[in-house]
C-alpha cells in the first residue's frame, strides 16, 4: 500500500508525538517543519529509553549479572534491527555517536592504513596519484573529513558538479577515473532535497574500481533504503533524523572491507589481548567500538526503527511526496521567493530551502517563529552549495511523517506575509 495516510491515521500517528502538543510563542501549536535538522520522537522511543534505565541498565559485554546480560542483549539486538532496516547484516553495523563520526571513522581509518608503511596493499590504502571524489552538494560532514584525509596523504580531492537546480550532473561523472579510490556522496541533499542518481554514480565507480560511501542522513527516514540493492560499500546513518535519540549513529560497511580497516579509537572493549608492549584487536564491529557504549540510545533508536517499519517506509515516502508537491506549489504562488532545488517533477523529497528577495533568512525565520512555524535558517552546513546558488544562507522547511496539509497551509500563508512585513511588495 502506498497511498497517502488517511486523516484518521495521521491524527493517530501525531498523538504518538507528545511535543506536537507544544504551543509556540504566538500561542498556536508549533508546526514543526524542521525534520531535516532533527526529527521529533514518538512516545514509543521515549518510553523505551526510560524503561531501559528503569529495568535493565548495565554495562555491555562485561560481566555475568542479569542487568548486564539484558543490556548486552538489547545492544546486540539493536544491531540486528538496524541491519534488517537497511538490508545489511548485524556484524556489518558499527555504532558511532552520529553520522559525522561514521564518515570520519572511514576517513581516519583510510589515513591510518595509508600512513602505516607496513600495511599490506588494500582497497582502503591510498597510493600516490589516487583521488577521492565527492560532490558539490555535500553537507560539511561529508566534505571536510575528505579534505583532511587528502591533505594528510597527498591525495587529490575531486567533485561531481551540479545542474542549475542543484541536482548532480551525470555529465561530470568523468572525474571518476581509474585512480579514484572512493566516491563519497549524499543520497539526498539537505538543501535541495534532490535524490542523487545513485545507480549512475555507483556504476561509474564500479567501472573504475572505486569504493562508494553513501550518506543517508536525509534519506533513511523518508524513503526505503537498502544498502545491498543500492550497491554501495559503506553507508552512514543518523538516529536523531530517524525519530531516534541524539548521541547515536552507525556506519554500515561490507564485511570484507571492514576487516581491512585499521582501528581509529583504541582502548577498552576493542582488544583481543594486551601486553605492556603491544595489543591485538578484535574483528569488526568491536574493533571500532572502543570504550563504554551508548546503550540507552541504541535501545531508543531500535524502537524508532520498529516504529518506522510499522508505518512502512514506502508509505512515508508517498505521504511526504504529496506534501512536498503541495508545498512547492504553494511557494510558487508567492512573489520574490526562489526555491534552491529542483521542482516536483524531478526525483526529490520534502527538504525545501529557499531565498526571499530582500529579506535575510534569519528575519524570515523569526517571522515564521512568531507565527509558531519552526524552520531552519543559515547555511545548513553546506556553504559551497549555497555559494553555487549565489547566496550565503537560506531558509529551509522540511517535512516528516507527522506533517499535515494544514501545517503547510499555515507555512505558506505566513511566508506570503514575510516580504510585506519587511516593507517589500
Ligand atoms: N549529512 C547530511 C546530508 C546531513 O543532513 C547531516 C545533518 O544535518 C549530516 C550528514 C550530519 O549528521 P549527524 O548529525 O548525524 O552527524
Amino acid at each position: 500500500m502506498t497511498e497517502d495516510f488517511s486523516l484518521q491515521e495521521l491524527s493517530r500517528l501525531r498523538a504518538d508525538f507528545p511535543i506536537l502538543g507544544r504551543v509556540g510563542r504566538g500561542g498556536k501549536p508549533i508546526a514543526y517543519l524542521d525534520f531535516s535538522a532533527t526529527s521529533q520522537k514518538p512516545v514509543q522511543v521515549i518510553d523505551a529509553i526510560s524503561n531501559f534505565y528503569r529495568t535493565s541498565n548495565g554495562a555491555v559485554h562485561r560481566g555475568t549479572h542479569l542487568l548486564g546480560d539484558e543490556s548486552t542483549a538489547a545492544f546486540e539486538e539493536g544491531r540486528a534491527i538496524l541491519a534488517d532496516f537497511i538490508g545489511g547484516r548485524a556484524n556489518e553495523i558499527i555504532w558511532t555517536k552520529n553520522a559525522t563520526e561514521a564518515i570520519n571513522l572511514v576517513a581516519l581509518a583510510m589515513r591510518n592504513a595509508t600512513q602505516d608503511s607496513g600495511a599490506k596493499p588494500s582497497p582502503v590504502k591510498l597510493q600516490a596519484g589516487d583521488n577521492i571524489v565527492i560532490t558539490r552538494a555535500e553537507h560539511h560532514a561529508n566534505l571536510v573529513p575528505w579534505q583532511q584525509l587528502c591533505a594528510a596523504t597527498g591525495t587529490e580531492l575531486r567533485w561531481l558538479d551540479l545542474h542549475e537546480d542543484g541536482r548532480i550532473d551525470c555529465e561530470t561523472l568523468g572525474v571518476i577515473d581509474e585512480h579514484t579510490r572512493l566516491v563519497a556522496f549524499t543520497h539526498v541533499s539537505n538543501v535541495t532535497g534532490a535524490v542523487s542518481p545513485v545507480e549512475s554514480i555507483v556504476s561509474r565507480a564500479r567501472q573504475c574500481g572505486s569504493l562508494v560511501l553513501l550518506d543517508t542522513c536525509q534519506s533513511s527516514a523518508h524513503m526505503p533504503v537498502n544498502v545491498r540493492e543500492l550497491g554501495v560499500d559503506f553507508a552512514v546513518f543518523s538516529s536523531h533524523k530517524m525519530l531516534g535519540p541524539t548521541g547515536i549513529g552507525a556506519l554500515w560497511g561490507r564485511r570484507e572491507l571492514l576487516s581491512q580497516l585499521p582501528p581509529v579509537l583504541t582502548g577498552g572493549s576493542m582488544i583481543e589481548d594486551v601486553t605492556m608492549e603491544s595489543s591485538t584487536f578484535m574483528p569488526a564491529p568491536e574493533r571500532f567500538e572502543a570504550g563504554s557504549q551508548p546503550i540507552a540510545q541504541i535501545v531508543g533508536w531500535s524502537a524508532a526503527l520498529q516504529y518506522l517499519s510499522g508505518i512502512g517506509m514506502a508509505r512515508i515516502a508517498e505521504h511526504e511526496r504529496i506534501l512536498t508537491s503541495y508545498m512547492l506549489e504553494g511557494i510558487s504562488g508567492i512573489d520574490g521567493v526562489r526555491v534552491l532545488g529542483p521542482g516536483a517533477d524531478k526525483e526529490r523529497i520534502g527538504v525545501v530551502a529557499f531565498a526571499v528577495d530582500g529579506v535575510h533568512p534569519h528575519d524570515v525565520g523569526q517571522v515564521l517563529d512568531s507565527l509558531d512555524i519552526a524552520v531552519r535558517v543559515g547555511h545548513h552546513c553546506a556553504i559551497p552549495l549555497h555559494h553555487f546558488f549565489g547566496v550565503r544562507s537560506s531558509t529551509r522547511a522540511s517535512v516528516g511523517p507527522t506533517t499535515t496539509r494544514e501545517e503547510i497551509d499555515r507555512f505558506i500563508e505566513a511566508l506570503g506575509q514575510v516580504r510585506s512585513y519587511f516593507g517589500g511588495k
